[in-house]
């Protein structure tokens, strides 16, 4: 196992090229500076040091990568299926040989720790591969004869798409949004976070490398309220994929409205792991733990409520506020770091008032509550309140943090209520052995997406999305699809026309 200097040294390796020359855009395969000529900084959250400027993007910028996306379409999805299948298989292939430089950046870009980020090319690899291997088959339809006609679906990309991401795990988000984009023969224009912007250009390139045309995928930097919008708003793109906060989807409709945009929202979460007295504790105890601390707690699928029947409260919290304080907190670089630095001063602040603010509402603090780790950066301790209830704050808002909120429940019908009982509607665990209480529980959560005895885990096939405040739409399998294809239904007439006559 490597240690933290000899990471240091090979992230600064990674990070030199950024350091006399800014993050430019890259529009129709050229690396371009935003039309104003502005730039913003992106820092590192471990000791807020500017690691990068990157072209502030605005309208003009994305009016350009609009234009270069359209351009780009015709040939683009005019591609046969299977060629395109190769390079995306490609595109997987080179993100895997440069492993290393996109794990250490996203952990000094974002604060994530080494141990999870090692994974994301990996994860951004199969995403690529799986949507690759669906790409010869992305235009499939189906046969729908009726007496006269023979009707035969078939699915078309829709033309240049927006993607707009998050700042918390950007590099694997990106893979996931645009993989089945370029799989259904759409062309790109993406504008990440600002706070994190710095592997999604190491992704447009390392495509392009692996010899995507130019023009099919392009990036653009810049605030959320200038160039997102009128990425949102820009006539020549047919649809938005958005990963972000619900207020923000919101807004992103509003100013699609105008040009009839089609959205796709992945929004925020508040989800429940329900753990019944039954339930094989020690794994719960762990699971409970790893949804909220792993990813520094922010996570849109993190389980950031624990409904604990009230036998069982007292002995479990303390079991998962065991672990909470048993939790490394550090450098990201450190291979023994779980819990980095949050990825921002700001979003440091917004968790710690929340912990106040949990305190001042009547909570109790059993593990964490304060700032922790080496200093100097953005770090938070995992933290756990006891004695809530669903009424509080820190019990219905996203605080995106490494902060679990536990509510005791009498009986199932109180877990049901709880769990169902905010805005949000993304994930829920179950924890229970009784097979028959899971079945029907799991039936009445209202949530995209149910773990039984499990923690998260994606398996590409299903549909990932959630309800409510959560989002609309779903990701996966042939969902992905269904977003970026138009279904075209064509009738052949099979007997000889009788087309009735009017005059
Ligand atoms: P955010 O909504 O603030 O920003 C997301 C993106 O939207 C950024 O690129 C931002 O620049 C852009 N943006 C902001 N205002 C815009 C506007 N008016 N028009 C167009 N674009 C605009 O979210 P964030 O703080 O970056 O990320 C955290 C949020 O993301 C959390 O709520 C989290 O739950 C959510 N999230 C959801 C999922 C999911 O799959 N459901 C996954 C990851 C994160």
């Amino acid at each position: 196992m490597t240690s933290l200097a000899d990471n240091l040294g090979r992230a600064e390796k990674y990070l030199q090229r950024w350091q006399n020359a800014p993050v430019q855009n890259r529009i129709a395969g050229q690396d371009l500076d935003a039309v104003s000529g502005e730039t913003f900084e992106t820092i590192c959250p471990v000791d807020l040091r500017v690691l990068a400027r990157v072209a502030k993007g605005g309208a003009a910028d994305v009016d350009l990568a609009a234009m270069a996306a359209e351009k780009a379409f015709q040939s683009w999805s005019a591609w046969p299926g299977r060629q395109r299948r190769n390079l995306l298989h490609a595109i997987a292939d080179a993100i895997e040989a440069r492993a290393e430089e996109i794990a250490f950046v996203e952990c000094m870009d974002t604060g994530q720790a080494l141990r999870f980020m090692s994974k994301a090319a990996q994860r951004g690899a199969e995403n690529f591969r799986f949507y690759a291997d669906l790409a010869p088959t992305a235009r499939d339809g189906l046969s729908l004869p009726s007496e006269g006609l023979s009707n035969i679906t078939t699915r078309m990309p829709l033309g240049p798409v927006g993607v707009i991401t998050p700042w918390n795990t950007p590099f694997m988000l990106t893979t996931w949004k645009i993989a089945p984009a370029l799989a259904a023969g759409c062309t790109v224009v993406h504008k990440p976070a600002e706070l994190s912007p710095l592997t999604a250009r190491l992704l447009v390139e390392i495509a392009e490398e692996a010899g995507l045309p130019k023009g099919v995928w392009n990036l653009v930097n810049g605030p959320g309220e200038t160039a997102g919008r009128a990425l949102t708003e820009h006539p020549l793109i047919r649809a938005i994929a958005f990963v972000g906060e619900s207020a923000t989807g919101a807004q992103i409709m509003r100013q699609g409205a105008d040009t009839l945009k089609r959205v796709h929202f992945e929004l925020g979460g508040k989800n429940a792991i329900v753990v019944f007295a039954d339930a094989d504790l020690e794994a719960a105890a762990d699971a409970a733990a790893f949804m909220i601390y792993s990813l520094n707690g922010e996570r849109c699928t993190s389980s950031s409520r624990l409904l604990v029947e009230e036998s069982i409260h007292d002995r479990f919290t303390d079991m998962v506020a065991s672990r909470a304080r048993a939790i490394r907190v550090g450098h990201p670089l450190d291979p023994q770091t779980v819990v980095g630095p949050l990825i921002h001063p700001d979003h440091q602040r917004k968790v710690l008032s929340y912990l106040e603010l949990g305190q001042r509402e009547g909570a109790v603090l059993a593990a964490g509550g304060s700032i922790e780790g080496p200093g100097g950066g953005c770090y938070v301790a995992p933290s756990l309140f006891t004695g809530a209830r669903q009424s509080m704050r820190i019990a219905q808002e996203e605080i995106f943090g490494p902060v679990l909120t536990a509510i005791p429940f009498r009986d199932e019908e109180e877990a049901l209520e709880l769990a169902n009982g905010t805005r949000y509607g993304l994930a829920a665990y179950l924890w229970t052995q009784d097979l028959t209480r899971a079945m029907r529980f799991s039936g009445g959560l209202v949530a995209g997406m149910v773990w039984v005895n499990s923690e998260n885990q994606r398996h590409l096939p299903t549909p990932f999305g959630g309800m409510k405040s959560s989002g609309i739409g779903r990701d996966g399998g042939q969902w992905s699809f269904d977003f970026y294809m138009e279904t075209k239904n064509v009738a052949f007439a099979t007997a000889a026309p009788a087309v009735p006559r009017l005059a």
